[in-house]
Order: structure tokens, then sequence, then C-alpha cells
């Protein structure tokens, strides 16, 4: 199976996309906002440091990340699982960081799948979004096709749904705003490498997912 990196605008579908691909193919999904909050939880030093970054909505050190995903990347690969890396790279020296960790690992079989989406439909996506902190399902009070069939109810396992804390008008702007300023140059790269996929966020999910199924195994 083909691997994949993710990259779009905050709560494009990634996370929905990426859990379509766990349930049905056994994808292992690698998130680096998922490990730093993973470390943010531990409470160390570097947690509380991390928080204070996540918090503000700007990037953490691409150092720390790296060092999280690839420690990361690297159990998985002894798996023989194949990958979703959804959040990295978030600027162009992390793409060229990500080239290289790829060759240190011996990973070639990967695309990168390019979900787009404008600055409105991502502000409702990321302010309407709500968690299931039981089963990881995402849903949206602001996006009709993602409304829970009970307000603040998930449908999957009846937990209570959560906000996530940095899903603010305020760190909205920020957050899309280094999106906006880094998105081209990655893109550009990726193209030239041959290996950009583009896929229109703004469709529902299991449209979006019967697109990007057909590159699973590259039958495309
Ligand atoms: P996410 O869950 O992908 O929306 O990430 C949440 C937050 O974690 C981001 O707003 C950043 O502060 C931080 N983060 C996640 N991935 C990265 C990355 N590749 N580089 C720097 N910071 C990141």
């Amino acid at each position: 199976m083909r691997n994949f990196v993710f990259i779009a605008p905050p709560a494009a579908g990634k996370g929905t996309q990426s859990k379509f691909l766990v349930e049905k193919y056994g994808y292992s999904h690698i998130s680096t906002g998922d490990l730093l909050r993973e470390e943010v939880a531990k409470n160390s030093d570097l947690g509380i440091q991390i928080n204070e970054i996540i918090s503000s909505g700007k990037l953490v050190d691409d150092n720390i990340v790296l060092t999280l995903l690839k420690n990361k990347l690297t159990s998985v690969l002894e798996e023989n699982k194949a990958f979703i890396i959804d959040g990295f790279p978030r600027t162009p020296n992390q793409a060229e960081m990500l080239t290289k960790c790829f060759n240190d690992l011996n990973v070639d079989n990967y695309q990168v799948i390019y979900m787009n989406l404008d600055y409105e439909e991502a502000k409702k996506r990321v302010l309407g979004r709500l968690i299931c902190p039981n089963c990881g399902k995402s849903f949206n009070d602001l996006v009709e096709s993602l409304m829970p069939k009970v307000s603040g109810i998930c449908d999957s396992c009846s937990s209570n749904l959560e906000k996530r804390s940095d899903d603010t008008e305020e760190t909205f702007k920020d957050r899309f705003d280094t999106y906006i300023n880094n998105v081209e140059p990655i893109l550009n790269y990726y193209n030239d490498l041959n290996k950009l996929i583009n896929v229109d966020a703004s469709k529902n999910a299991e449209d979006i997912f019967k697109n990007i199924e057909t590159y699973v195994t590259g039958v495309k």
C-alpha cells in the first residue's frame, strides 16, 4: 500500500480521512498535533513549553516535532504498516526535513495529498469542530453534513463531545495565516518531485474518501 502525507488547512478533514484509511485499510495514522498533545499530557518541562506554543496558534520548533515524528515513524515501519502523516510538513524547511527523514528510513512509496479548502469554510470547520474524547470521531455544529444526530453527543459511542482548546477565533486566524504563508512553496516542492495529488476538501467526507481511496494501491 502507498503511504500518504496530508497537507491541508486546519480542520479540512485530514483526521476524518485518516480515520477512514485506518479502519478500511489498516493504515497507521501519525498526527504531529497528536504527538505534541501526548507530550503536553505528560506535563514535563518540554510539555509545558509546547502547550504555550500550541495555545498561541504558533508553530512548535521544527527539531522537536521532527524528533517525535521520526521516532513514531520508525516504530510504524518496524510493524510493516503503511502510514499517513498528518500535520507535517507545515513549512518548506519541514518538507526538506521530511525528505531527508524518508531517505534515512528508506521510504520512497508515498504521495502527498493536498486537501484544498478556502478561509471561510476552514473557519466554520474549526469554530464548529467537536471531537469525541472516547472514539476520536469528529463532528461539527456549524456544518450541516457533519452535525451529530443529537447535539453534543457522539453518534458512534454516545460520549459527550468536546471542543479543542485551540479551536478559537483568535488562534484560527494565526493558524490559517501560517498555513497560507507556507503552503504554496510546499506544494511547488512536491509538484516538482511529482508526488502531489489535489483533492477538493469542500465536498462531503464520503466523496473525498472515494477519491483518496483510488490512490491507496496506486491504481491511478
Ligand atoms: P494540529 O492538531 O495538526 O492542528 O496541530 C495543533 C498544533 O500543534 C499546531 O497549531 C501547532 O502549534 C502544533 N504543530 C502540529 N504539527 C506541527 C508541525 N509540523 N510543526 C510545528 N508545529 C506543529
